[in-house]
């Protein structure tokens, strides 16, 4: 089966692709014109917004990806805005680790919201995957993307780009939402 997977992220579409394995789903870009306006108000609203417009440019089955790392001490921010929160992902990082500077409590968790939605846009499976951690003091390991150099995985003690491929899959939040979406697909 050929899903379309509705990112301009190539790290998200290699995990996606990892994660689902040897299974007989294809996972594919959207076609020429995918530019969703992520204007909701939370990762599943985002999510299913992803979702529509790549059934909308692509006719086909899709599925949808949004992601944030919420921090305790900042009321959950960046929350949906992690991909705005400042203009490199260099600058997010140095961002989040001044901005905590002042709090014991590091406390963090990646939320990954998934929408599966037919080639018509209509919803057809969501699901949420979590993972728990906490914010480093610095940044270690050249692994995944994004925040994982600064995301301490609470069951491995190491941050997430310390992680091989494999273990960021077992245990991460989009490894966590996809699973679910899959069990839903496979009877
Ligand atoms: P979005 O879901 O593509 O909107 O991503 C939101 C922000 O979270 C971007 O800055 C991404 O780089 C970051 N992000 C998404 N997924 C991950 C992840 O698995 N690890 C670390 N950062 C991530």
């Amino acid at each position: 089966m050929k899903i379309v997977f509705a990112t301009g992220n190539p790290h998200k579409l290699k995990e996606i692709k990892e994660i689902a394995g040897d299974t007989d789903i294809e996972f594919v870009l959207p076609a020429e014109g995918f530019n969703p306006v992520e204007n909701g108000d939370t990762f599943e609203e985002n999510s299913l917004i992803k979702a529509k417009e790549a059934a909308r440019v692509s006719k086909m089955i899709s599925l949808a990806d949004d992601t944030g790392l919420c921090v305790e001490s900042l009321g959950g921010a960046p929350g949906i805005h992690s991909a705005r929160y400042a203009d490199t992902g260099q600058a997010r990082i140095d961002k989040l680790l001044k901005e905590l500077e002042p709090y014991e409590n590091r406390n963090a968790e990646f939320v990954c919201a998934m929408t599966l939605v037919d080639e018509n846009g209509n919803l057809l499976h969501s699901a949420t995957g979590i993972c728990k951690g906490k914010i480093a003091k610095k940044q270690s390991g050249n692994g995944g993307f994004g925040y994982d150099p600064i995301f301490i995985v609470e069951e491995k003690n190491k941050t997430m780009a310390e992680l091989s491929n494999i273990e960021k899959n077992e245990i991460s939040h989009r490894g966590r939402a996809l699973r679910k979406i899959l069990a839903l697909l496979t009877p």
